[in-house]
């Protein structure tokens, strides 16, 4: 398995995977454990011994990713293998994103926004914390002390083809396209932030309008991307110097809802699923020149358009991977896609 101590490889593209544990209510019902991380770059679905029907299920299968985290991980370490090294990106002027891909309870929210533990979010320990945690420690180094570079942060949320401000009481927003072809959330709160603490408030501030209003029936956090953003602006007229995008992606189980008999979780899940699709197509054009880029095919593509062109646009998927045999067939899912991102 990885060590804290392999070396970091640098890519265009990286692509990882990541089992959580088995939880108390898996471990209550039995829930066999079908997954393994045989070494730090190999997962492996294994066919159950037990002799229910699992006529769909396949022998054992292997993927290789650039990084494989097994139960054992916790986020510093995700963190440090898979959205870290893109911080150096976004200092060089560039455009970083970073997605947790899986299904509905694989992980994704834990690895992003942090550990919920009952009613609250450590949100110290997610993803979007430790980026702006990093952001601020290379604004006081001393190549950057005197650099005039700006944070700022963004949060929103894309829920059926619509941006909702997060910051702004879920606000509805248009999205708007100029001739040069630059991508635009009109009104979108972008708020300057100064330290580690400034960012906190928003994340949690953001969380809270994310989950509001929401019932276990009608749980949309589940149906939505979220977008959480750190930018660094500089000079009189605030350009956009480099961009940090982390993603919190909608279930991709909520893509194959579209044979519902409810016309609006019908509606959902088509939408869902194209996103879905025409981000694996994005990525993938940002390894290949000259390749298609299907960015106005969703939302979710849309808004991110300048972080799949230039040279200088890294990315990085973490394919979150529930370990019980339930969940079998979308952690074949989830693992297939992630296969194909590169
Ligand atoms: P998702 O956002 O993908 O729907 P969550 O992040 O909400 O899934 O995770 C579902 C549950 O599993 C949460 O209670 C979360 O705390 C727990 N969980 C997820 N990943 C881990 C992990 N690596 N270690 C421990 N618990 C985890
Ligand atoms: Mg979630």
């Amino acid at each position: 398995p990885l060590k804290d101590t392999d070396a970091v490889d640098d890519h265009q593209i990286t692509v990882c995977v990541r089992k959580r544990p088995l939880n108390k209510k898996e471990l209550q019902r039995k829930e066999v454990d079908v997954i393994t991380v045989p070494s730090k770059d190999q997962m492996i679905v294994h066919e159950p011994k037990s002799k229910v029907d699992l006529t769909k299920f396949l022998d054992n299968q292997h993927f290789r990713f650039d990084y494989a985290f097994d139960e054992t991980c916790n986020n510093e370490m995700v963190y440090k293998y898979t959205a870290k090294p893109l911080v150096q990106t976004v200092f060089e002027g560039g455009m970083a994103t970073c997605f947790a891909y899986g299904q509905t309870g694989s992980g994704k929210t834990h690895t992003m926004g942090g550990d919920f533990n009952g009613r609250t979010q450590d949100c110290k320990k997610g993803i979007y914390a430790m980026a702006a945690m990093d952001v601020f420690k290379f604004l006081r180094s001393p190549c950057y002390h005197n650099s005039n570079l700006r944070v700022s942060s963004s949060f929103f949320e894309i829920y059926s083809g619509k941006v909702f401000d997060l910051l702004a009481n879920k606000a509805k927003l248009r999205v708007l396209e100029d001739g040069k072809q630059q991508v635009q959330i009109v009104g979108l709160t972008e708020k300057e932030v100064e330290t580690v603490d400034d960012v906190l408030k928003l994340i949690q501030h953001g969380n809270t309008a994310r989950t509001s209003g929401q019932t276990s029936a009608n749980s949309n956090s589940s149906r939505s991307h979220a977008v959480f953003q750190i930018i660094l602006r500089h000079g009189p007229q605030r350009r956009i110097y480099g961009k940090f995008s982390l993603i919190d992606l909608a279930g991709n189980e909520r893509g194959a809802d579209t044979s519902s008999s409810n016309r609006q979780t019908r509606m959902e899940g088509a939408e869902i699923n194209k996103s879905l699709l025409a981000l694996k197509e994005c990525i993938r054009a940002l390894g290949r020149r000259g390749a298609h880029l299907p960015f106005r095919a969703s939302k979710l593509t849309q808004v991110l358009r300048d972080s799949f062109i230039g040279e200088k646009s890294k990315t990085c998927m973490i394919a979150m991977i529930s370990p019980g045999l339930s969940s079998c067939e979308h952690s074949l899912n989830t693992l297939r896609y992630a296969d194909r991102v590169k």
